[in-house]
């Protein structure tokens, strides 16, 4: 049961869910935006959070689609991961999707709301780190795009009243060779020791992580250890291991320790998946 009452809206347009966030914000009832509400709901169950109002983003047709126009792949924020896994268009993306929770999540849960969520795992950011996508995001200033780098730093750094709208990937990303591999604690559900997210392009692997640090990832220090010849495998893997950008996750579903183990094995799948392709 959520144990407060809160106001309901759904806009058709981009420009009326811009409009209500302003409105309601200036009457106090300090708004959400909401797509699949897997998480705000978990979270109004505990009381962790009290909005007075959601706007649910859903209706607005831009956040809908899963098309490809001329050069690039669009996807809304809206689309859930079962149906961007079921389109396929991307499939380092829908690999990574089908990995997130279990079939009846992936139904609700969305693109917009794993990667803009609270939950720090955010599995499905990390195929678009890799294809330097492009974000559309919507707010008071109308609608911009920008690149994945400059907006998704750890999480995606919104103001409270923007909203990502879309995704834009490139089509050269759709078709590089790819390797995904999830590792969790026991299963094939739940939120990963290790997941690693993996294309080659121009001979260059590219590496983007979940569940290692309190963030996902994209490092340039680990791609250029992973790229560079003169190292053997073994010294590849313990460098990696050096030069990660936090400290490794310590906690009841995997000690520091043990992720690091089962990072070390991943990245020497990755490497051995990659060769001669
Ligand atoms: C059983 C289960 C297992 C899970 N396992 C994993 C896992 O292994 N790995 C993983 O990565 N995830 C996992 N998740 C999902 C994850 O933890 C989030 O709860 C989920 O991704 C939230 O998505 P949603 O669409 O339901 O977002 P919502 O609940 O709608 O929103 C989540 C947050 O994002 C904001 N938001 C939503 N959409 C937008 C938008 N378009 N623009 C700006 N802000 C927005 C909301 O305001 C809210 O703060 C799991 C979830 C469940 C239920």
């Amino acid at each position: 049961m959520i144990p407060f009452d809160f106001e309901y809206y759904k806009p058709l347009t981009v420009q009326k869910a811009v409009e209500l966030f302003k409105y309601l914000q200036t009457h106090g009832k300090n708004p959400l935006f909401f797509s699949g509400g897997t998480e705000i709901i978990t979270f109004a169950r505990r009381n962790s959070i009290q909005p007075r109002a959601i706007i649910d983003l859903k209706s607005i047709p831009e956040s809908n689609v899963t098309e490809l126009q001329k050069d690039n792949l669009v996807i809304g924020s809206c689309v859930s991961l079962s149906n961007l896994s079921a389109s396929n268009l991307f499939p380092l993306l829908s690999a990574t999707a089908q990995g997130v929770a279990d079939q009846t999540a992936r139904n609700k849960i969305t693109l917009g709301g794993n990667i803009c969520g609270e939950i720090y795992y955010r599995e499905a950011v990390l195929p678009l780190l890799l294809a330097d996508s492009q974000m559309v995001i919507a707010g008071p200033q109308g609608v911009k795009d920008i690149n994945i780098h400059d907006v998704f730093l750890q999480r995606m750094r919104l103001e409270k009243s923007e909203f990502l709208l879309q995704t834009i990937t490139n089509r050269v990303y759709l078709s590089l060779p790819f390797v995904h591999f999830k590792k969790r604690q026991i299963g094939n559900v739940g939120y990963p020791l290790v997941t690693v997210a993996a294309l080659k392009k121009e001979n260059q692997i590219r590496t983007a992580f979940s569940g290692v640090c309190s963030f996902p990832f994209r490092s340039i220090e680990v791609e250029q250890i992973l790229n560079n010849s003169k190292l053997s495998l073994m010294e590849k893997i313990d460098q990696v291991i050096l030069n990660l950008p936090a400290p490794v996750i310590n906690n009841t579903e995997g000690s520091a320790d043990y992720r690091t183990f089962v990072l070390k094995n991943t990245l020497f799948e990755i490497v051995k998946a990659f060769e001669g392709r």
